[in-house]
């Protein structure tokens, strides 16, 4: 049994189907990316596994549970958005340990696990400030640290170096590597970059228009493109 399986997954917009009769399987600790040109429906597919967005037709599995229509604070996953999503008027601590207040977690518990998501973030000496007081790359660690905190199966991040410039965007790189590595956790990640998939993930889908074009480890895409899109993509000089 994979950990997240994806199963016919459709989504139309009003006449428009954005994502095709998707089947996919995720296995345990796997950092899985999903990547393709923009509008292709990564961000689509990435919000009905986390359950904020309904689904046309198919089904959803998170570790054997099927969760197609289980809303998003129930299925044990945590979402990291490229916008950051963060409340201004809070300060790094309350942003990070609020999920937890709001799910009426102990003081005390909530504190611990503010503080070792912090320091594992490196946000310790910034615990006090507030979003408009820190740099992009702090901000993205509080988005993550916010995720962290509810010790979930799955984590799901959509484009979340986006917004970095080029120099910050290689050291994050490095660093959700190294979570990953740390926590082992199940990870799905959007991208429209190549190198950003190719550096970070196990396994590759590329998307193409709602369908998966291929799917494979980062050396299999690129030494074995099955198509001309993947290719293009991927962008292999032979
Ligand atoms: P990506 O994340 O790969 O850039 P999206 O999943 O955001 O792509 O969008 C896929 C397609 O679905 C796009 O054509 C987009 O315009 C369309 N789309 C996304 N969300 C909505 C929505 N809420 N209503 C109508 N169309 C949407
Ligand atoms: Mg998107």
């Amino acid at each position: 049994m994979a950990h997240v399986e994806l199963r016919g997954l459709s989504k139309q917009f009003g006449a428009v189907e954005v994502i095709r009769d998707l089947s996919l399987d995720i296995e345990a600790g796997e950092f899985c990316a999903l990547l393709g040109p923009s509008g292709c429906g990564k961000s689509t597919l990435l919000r009905m596994i986390a359950g904020l967005e309904t689904v046309t037709a198919g089904k959803v599995t998170i570790a054997g549970r099927d969760v197609t229509q289980v809303p998003p604070a129930k299925r044990q996953i945590s979402m990291v958005f490229q916008s950051y999503a963060l409340y201004p008027h809070m300060s790094v601590r309350q942003n990070i340990g609020f999920s937890l207040e709001i799910a009426g977690a102990p003081k005390a518990e909530i504190a611990r696990k503010v503080e070792k998501a912090a320091a594992m973030l490196q946000l310790d000496p910034y615990l006090d400030r507030k979003p408009a007081q820190l740099s992009g790359g702090q901000r993205q660690r509080v988005a993550i640290g916010r995720a962290l905190v509810r010790d979930p199966q799955v984590f799901l991040f959509d484009e979340p170096l986006s917004n970095l410039d080029a120099k910050l965007r290689v050291q994050m790189r490095l660093e959700l590597a190294k979570l990953h590595q740390e926590l082992k956790t199940t990870m799905i990640y959007v991208t429209h970059d190549q190198v950003e998939a190719m550096t970070l993930a196990d396994r590759i889908v590329v998307l193409d228009a709602g369908r998966i074009a291929q799917v494979g480890s980062p050396l299999d895409l690129y030494h074995r493109p099955q198509n001309k899109f993947v290719a293009s993509f991927i962008g292999s000089p032979a």
